[in-house]
């Protein structure tokens, strides 16, 4: 499988190369030169598969031969180890669960799959490798648990110290072994410095081999692509026009459902639903890109103002007429406030019975907005567990949601974490302590 950077179409790279190098030089993203369609009989019979048998027909669809079949199967059944759900709310709007991972939210798919594909590309080396991840709070948990105990890998996280909830921290902090946690005396963006500039730095290279396991990375997208097919799998032989609505921060789980359509899925249409952080419905409105400083909101994990994969999303547009045009065909904006997002969990529960999480909530209101006809069929992505945003949820139903048991069984683990302040120097003298 051939991949390009986006700034320079020349810059020309295998999988592999772009898996364990994600930034190419020219600071652009990968993109696969060749989106090859599967065959329409698939499609049709996609009832017949399980989700890690479909999972491996696209993934080969998509790397081709590159690895060999069975490993790749190997490499799938590892991952891919827990469902992908449809629950049907009302009539016409269904949610796809995500959240049935180690880490209860859909970036465990990602992690999984990363994390298996590193290990194998890393198989015949004798030096280990280390992967370095900055964390805002939820990436990390699923870095972490996807990474854990994979042979030849070592994972140090950096987070903000009391930046992330108590959660959170556990699930960065609490798994020994191959896991570090490194816990900043600063903000997520100092985080992210350090880790930008120990990829750089010469003395740490002489130590380390670095890797690194950031949401631009091509094996976090390409994942994400099968569960577009396990959930239309479960309702298309109800419903021809069905589209899906993307709960959206950097856009990765959009941009994923993009590759499932170019795959050949017929996906009717796709919801880009973000919280106040509306730079992507802005230019679908306007036509004018203007990303900014993010603000905070309920649904912390799309706090972003300048999403990452849009360069992706305007690739696989950059064809005939203007990208724009053919972006709004695929694609409607939505952008909510916490206060609607208060009243969409309540809502949901009172009219459903269903439990959303504050992202969720943002997923269901896209759809109730849109709905073009009654056949339409609207699936939201719900990308975490209602339980890891607890305070929210009980506070909108006025009620006492219980902590899953997979995370509750967490908060009784021990913290261990390194302290180091924000300065670059004393991150790098830990490492090479
Ligand atoms: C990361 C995340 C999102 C945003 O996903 P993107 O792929 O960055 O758009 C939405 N919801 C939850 C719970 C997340 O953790």
């Amino acid at each position: 499988m051939k991949l390009y950077s986006t700034n320079d179409k020349t810059n020309i790279v295998d999988l592999k190369e772009a898996v364990l190098n994600a930034f190419p030089k020219d600071r652009g993203l990968y993109m696969p030169c060749h989106i090859p369609a599967l065959p329409q009989s698939f499609i049709e019979n996609l009832y017949q598969y399980h989700f890690d048998e479909l999972s491996y027909i696209v993934a080969q669809n998509l790397m081709g031969d590159y690895i060999p079949e069975k490993d790749l199967y190997h490499i799938i059944s590892k991952a891919i180890n827990f469902p992908a759900l449809v629950v049907n709310l009302t009539e016409n709007i269904s949610c796809l669960e995500l959240f049935h991972g180690p880490s209860m939210a859909f970036k465990d798919f990602g992690a999984r799959f990363m994390a298996e594909l590193m290990s194998y590309f890393l198989r015949d080396e004798d030096r280990e490798t280390t992967i370095l991840v900055a964390t805002s709070g939820d990436t990390g948990g699923a870095v972490a648990a996807g990474f854990y105990n994979v042979p030849g890998i070592r994972v140090k996280i950096l987070y903000p110290s009391g930046k992330v909830s108590p959660l959170q921290e556990k699930q960065l902090t609490s798994w020994g072994g191959n896991i570090e946690a490194y816990e900043i005396e600063g903000v997520f963006d100092d985080c992210q410095r350090m880790v930008k500039e120990a990829f750089v730095d010469d003395d740490l290279q002489e130590k380390y081999t670095f890797s690194s396991a950031n949401s631009i990375n091509i094996a976090r997208l390409i994942p994400q692509s099968f569960y577009y097919f396990e959930a239309y799998k479960q309702v298309y032989q109800q419903d021809d026009k069905i589209v899906f609505s993307v709960p959206s921060g950097n856009f990765g789980n959009l941009t994923a459902g993009l590759l499932a359509k170019r795959m050949g899925l017929p996906i009717h249409h796709f919801l880009a639903a973000t919280n106040a952080n509306d730079t992507v419905p802005m230019y679908l409105k306007t036509g004018e890109y203007r990303p900014k400083p993010s603000v905070a909101t309920l649904s912390n994990a799309m706090d972003v103002g300048s999403p990452s994969n849009f360069v992706r999303i305007q690739e696989l547009y950059n064809q005939e007429g203007s990208t724009w045009n053919n972006i709004k065909k695929d694609i409607t904006g939505y952008s909510y406030s916490d206060n609607q997002t208060y009243s969409a969990v309540k809502d949901i529960s009172a009219n459903t019975g269903y439990i959303c999480d504050p992202h969720g909530a943002i997923g269901y209101m896209a759809c109730k907005d849109y709905q073009e006809s009654p056949v339409d069929h609207c699936i939201f992505l719900e990308t975490a567990h209602p339980g890891k945003f607890m305070d929210v949820v009980n506070s909108a139903l006025s009620d006492n949601i219980s902590i899953p048991d997979r995370l509750q069984s967490l908060m009784e683990n021990k913290k261990e974490s390194i302290i180091c302040s924000s300065n670059y120097q004393d991150f790098k003298s830990l490492l090479l302590s």
